[in-house]
Order: C-alpha cells, then structure tokens, then sequence
C-alpha cells in the first residue's frame, strides 16, 4: 500500500495518543529496519530499549516459532513449563526468590504497588501505606503507576489520583529524610531516570537509600523496566550499587520484543500475595516465556554480551563527547551507563530528531531536550561510527 494511504488510514482508525512519525516501519534485522518505502534506518531507539538483542534476533524467533507449534497460551489455572524456567533463571540470576508475570512495565509497578501495601498492613497495621516515588520518574500509564509518576503532564486531566503517594527530588537523601513517616510502606525509584532524561545518582545514593529503607521499615521497589536485562552493563542496574531491593520491575527487554513483565520479589514480601491476591490472564503465558528464555538465555551465555554492552557504551558516550567539543553552543552533557546513553542539547530537540531520521538514523528525545540512545545491546563500532557522523552533520548544519 501507499505510504500516503497508510497514514490516513493511520489516522483514522487508530486512536490518537502518540504523536508519530510519518513513516511505517515493516522489517527489521539487528540494529536496522525498513520502511514500507524500502528506505532503510539505523535504529538506535530499539524500541524504547525493547529489542535489547536487536530485530528478529535468530535465537528468539526460533524459539517463538517452536513454542507457537507446541502451545500458545493456557491459563494461569494451571503450570506452565516455560514460564516455570523462566522464573527459575530470574531467581538464579538476582536477588529475588519469587517472580510474578504480568505484560507491561506499568501492570509489574501496579503489582509492585499491591504488594508492598499488602504486606505492610499486614506486619505493620493499616495505616502503613504510602509509597514515595521521585519527581520526573516514570512509572507507567495505568491510574496507580501514573500516580506514581512524579510529573504533572502525565497526570493532568485524570484527577481524582490514587492516594497514599508522596514525591521527592531524586538522588536527594535529606529529602526523603524528610518525608518518611510511620505512615510510609515503600520506595519506589528508578535506578537511572529514563524518560526524566537520563539522569544517574551518585554512587551512594542507593546505598544511603537502603540503610533507610532498613531504619524504617520501609520496602524498597526498584523500577528496572528500562534499566533491567542488561542495559547498563550488568544484568541489573542495582549490581552498580552494591544494594538488593525488595522488589523489582521488569518489562521492555525482558521479552526480546514481546510483551511481557515480571514482579521480582524476594520470599519475605512475596509471601504477602497468596492466591486470589493478584492475578493476570495472558501473564507469563508460554509463547512470552519462550521468548524471553531465550533472550536471557543469549544475554546471560559467557558474558560476552554484558561485556560488549560496556564496552560500546564507553565507545559511544566518547563519540558523543568528541561532538561535545565540536558543538559546544548546542550540546551540554554526555552521561550514561552501559548503552542506555543521554545527550543534553540547549534546546529542543525534535528538530534534531527530524532531520536525522530523514538522513536514516532513529534517536529519541526525552525530557524536552535529552537525545536518548537505547540501541540493541548487539550493537557494534560501525554502527556508533555511522550514527555519529550522521548527528554530527545534522549537529553542524545547526550550529
Ligand atoms: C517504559 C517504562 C514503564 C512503563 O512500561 P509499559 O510497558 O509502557 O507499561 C515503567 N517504568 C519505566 C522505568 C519505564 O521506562
């Protein structure tokens, strides 16, 4: 079909809650995908940090067509053997004992969220209940996680919100100092501020965070929906920390490219949700778990991806800092860890964006003015060369 075509049709069926790029996207392979145009594009953006493998990575479309032959969905009502194996690795690999399965990163916070209210009633009495998130975190769309969320845009027009939240700057320890209560139950924190524009804590941050956490009684949740299965080097991001959470979220990457999302817990607070407590149709279902085995399967095989991830992180936050030097009216700051990599621009960064997809590069900007980089952990050294020369001709042609 004509492109033309296929945005109106676009536009007319579909409800209008993304300000999307006029083009469609039809195929991708590794760090590239295709437009129903044929016009090819490097894809840097990797769905958000979905595709942490790349496009139609080998192992995990084998695995799903495998595992679409032999069953595609059952209900919870009964065990599943890939979701089983798929818990099974998680635990093995972090601090966690039991592992819900959801389909998003906001049903694992909206989990997340139950849980920590539950068990804190249940050991600590009923007012015990409130859970304090960070200012410019992002935590999902579903009513509870986008209470969560500590920035007014995502809120505003869907007021009355649930109550029992607080919010505070991140990487502020006197701030939340000052707002823990007999009344709070749980943290609830993203290791590394994604969409609020990449931001990292300092080192001590978490660290400080959990002997609160500990002080208090008070859960710590951590949000690794974008951080999580290997982004920033490690497996999770908390292993930067020297820290364990309570619980933990996961989604984006988990899957490779299908929805999926977990709830890590460890058994202490896990053991607040017994059965009728929580619960989700097409959670965990086989052709996901299949799916996402076989990503964790690949990330997790002798290292040599984490490895990878680390060292084409530092190659290319050293690109970007080389075009820092070369365009210092327009670019402020380089940070990032491991390939989840954020460029602080004087000004707003669509602009950018446009003229670098019509030169075939995929960026993100988040946070106004943030161009976000999340390409699949595959990602290799000519890649970042070809991404780098392509910003940095859009760079010059608007300094
Ligand atoms: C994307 C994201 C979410 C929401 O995930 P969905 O799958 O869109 O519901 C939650 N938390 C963080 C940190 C995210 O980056």
């Amino acid at each position: 079909m004509e492109i033309k075509k296929l945005l109106d049709e676009s536009n007319r069926y579909i409800m209008n809650t993304y300000n999307r790029f006029p083009i469609v996207l039809r195929k991708g392979r590794g760090i590239k995908v295709w437009g129903s145009d044929g016009k090819e594009y490097l894809d840097f953006v990797g769905g958000i940090a979905v595709n942490i493998l790349g496009h139609c990575y080998p192992k995990v479309v084998v695995a799903i067509q495998k595992q679409a032959q032999r069953l595609l969905h059952v209900s919870n009502l009964y065990h599943i053997e890939p979701q089983i194996k798929l818990a099974k690795l998680l635990v093995e690999h972090s601090f966690a004992d039991k592992i819900f399965f959801c389909n998003s990163g906001a049903e694992a916070n909206e989990a997340a969220i139950k849980l920590v209210r539950k068990y804190s009633k249940e050991h600590f009495g009923k007012e015990k209940f409130e859970i304090i998130t960070a200012i410019n975190s992002f935590h999902g769309r579903t009513l509870a996680t986008v209470t969560a969320t500590g920035q007014d845009k995502f809120q505003k027009g869907f007021e009355p919100l649930v109550p029992g939240f607080r919010y505070v700057p991140f990487n502020d320890v006197a701030a939340l100092k000052s707002v823990i209560t007999h009344h709070t139950c749980a943290l609830m924190l993203e290791p590394i501020q994604g969409e609020g524009g990449v931001k990292i804590p300092d080192l001590d941050y978490f660290k400080n965070v959990r002997e609160l956490c500990n002080k208090h009684n008070v859960l710590l949740i951590l949000d690794e929906v974008q951080t999580g299965m290997g982004r920033t080097g490690k497996l999770f991001a908390y292993e930067h920390f020297n820290i364990t959470p309570d619980v933990l979220t996961l989604a984006k990457g988990l899957g490779g490219g299908v929805p999926i999302g977990a709830m890590l817990a460890s058994d202490k607070v896990a053991s607040a949700f017994v059965p009728g407590s929580h619960a989700s149709t097409f959670g965990g279902n086989p052709l996901v778990c299949a799916a996402a085995i076989a990503t964790i399967e690949t990330i997790l095989e002798d290292g040599f991806i984490l490895d990878q991830c680390r060292r084409m992180g530092e190659c290319l936050k050293d690109g970007l800092k080389g075009l820092k030097k070369e365009f210092p009216s327009i670019v402020i700051d380089i940070r990032g860890l491991g390939l989840m990599v954020g460029m602080e621009v004087t000004r707003e960064c669509s602009a950018i964006v446009k003229a670098c997809m019509e030169r075939g590069l995929l960026i993100n900007c988040t946070a106004g003015n943030v161009l976000r980089f999340t390409p699949p952990l595959i990602v290799q050294e000519k890649d970042i060369d070809h991404m780098l020369d392509i910003l940095g001709e859009v760079l010059s042609r608007l300094s």
